[in-house]
């Protein structure tokens, strides 16, 4: 590979960069303050704003006034500019939305599914309803891990090993696929509770318990892009014999499976959201019974963060769903079995848990963030230019 750089390759680098700023900032800001972020001169970062204008990548508008000084101008995406679709597909729903550089969201449509893959031709009518000569890429959050980006298995639906090119096809736009608990920890990385954190974990909490390692802003996907199930680690000492054809996994302790396993429902298919919530406002509401399966979740919740910590040694660690009603109802539950789980000279010190800010929304915003990143590629800005 050449050494050499061309001021081509820079410029198209820096491009990047700047798309990259616009699309990962909190808020929008100025050429003044686009230069200085990205440690270039003002007349190059006019230069490059001007390509990305011609281009319908960036636009620039006046900025609110109130400032002293002369008037200034904000960088936001451009009113015709790119978009991204994203749909997050669970077990019994599906949403379609569209996104903006800079993570603005519009939901298009939803709805129930009949449990089968057929409702990937419905998802694809609806992303067909809604397509113009806008749309650039599709992100796709699904339940269930995808095996080497292909295998796509969710133990809740019977789907084993289902072929997502069977799914997927070339009809589609250009697609990129992922995890919804990995995808709703980079969403907190990029968007939430975990921005700016180095070394991070974000726990998805439904009917039993998925995750992700955050590095940098980006998640871990290990060797086959199966990476993250910590829900499948021995880590509370269960003898019960989980779904996943491991003994005593961590999920069977953590999650609404293990809240209504205590009350006599079937876990394990997808079923008893409904009583997993009676079982929270049972406890809330003082019922004893209700209340020690709570505090059961909790501490087995506690448990595991403790060990993976002293594996991983994140700064923080955020929770969803259900994790987010833990926290609320059980935090000194959870942070005195984490604690307890730390070795001790981590105690002084222990990971900040707290509950992700991102939300329910976690998987489509996660999915819209790979779709973008899919795109805010050197190649894909040089052809977007020699298009303009
Ligand atoms: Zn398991």
């Amino acid at each position: 590979m050449s050494q050499t750089m061309t001021s081509a390759d820079l410029r198209a680098r820096n491009l990047v960069r700047l798309l990259r700023a616009v699309h990962d900032a909190a808020a929008p800001f100025t050429r003044a303050e686009a230069a200085r972020l990205l440690g270039i001169g003002r007349n190059t970062a006019a230069a490059l704003v001007a390509e990305l204008e011609q281009a319908r990548l960036l636009h620039e508008v006046p900025a609110e006034a109130g400032g002293r000084g002369r008037p200034t101008t904000m960088l936001v995406p451009h009113p015709e500019g790119p978009l991204a679709f994203a749909v997050d597909f669970r077990e019994d729903t599906w949403t379609l939305a569209s996104v903006e550089l800079g993570g603005a969201a519009t939901e298009l449509e939803g709805g129930e599914h009949d449990r089968t893959p057929r409702v990937f031709a419905e998802i694809r009518a609806a992303v067909a309803r809604h397509e113009t000569d806008r749309l650039a890429v599709l992100g796709f959050a699904t339940s269930g891990p995808i095996r080497d980006g292909h295998r796509l298995h969710i133990s809740h639906l019977g789907w084993d090993e289902v072929e997502l090119g069977g799914l997927i096809g070339a009809d589609w736009p250009t697609t990129v696929i992922d995890n919804d608990a990995r995808l709703a920890g980079l969403a907190e990385a990029r968007r939430g509770a975990l921005r700016g954190r180095g070394t991070a974990m974000h726990f998805h909490i439904d009917f039993d318990i998925g995750g992700t390692l955050l590095i940098g802003g980006d998640a871990q996907r290990g060797a086959h892009n199966i990476a993250g199930e910590f829900g499948h680690m021995p880590l509370t000492g269960s003898a019960l014999e989980c779904m996943c054809g491991v003994r005593g996994c961590w999920s069977l302790d953590v999650g609404a499976n293990a809240l209504v396993r205590r009350f006599g429902a079937r876990p394990g298919y997808g079923e008893g959201r409904e009583l997993a919530r009676e079982i929270l406002r049972r406890a809330e509401n003082g019922d004893t019974e209700a209340a020690d399966a709570l505090d059961a979740n909790a501490a087995a919740l506690g448990r595991g963060l403790g060990a993976l910590a002293n594996a991983l040694d994140p700064e923080a660690i955020s929770l969803s769903g259900l994790g987010v009603d833990l926290i609320r109802l059980r935090r000194e539950v959870i942070e005195a079995h984490c604690a307890e789980g730390l070795m001790a000279f981590r105690r002084t010190d222990p990971p900040r848990i707290v509950a992700g800010t991102v939300g329910e929304a976690g998987p489509l915003t996660g999915a819209a963030e790979i779709a973008w990143d899919a795109i805010l590629t050197e190649e894909w800005v040089r052809r977007r230019l020699q298009d303009a």
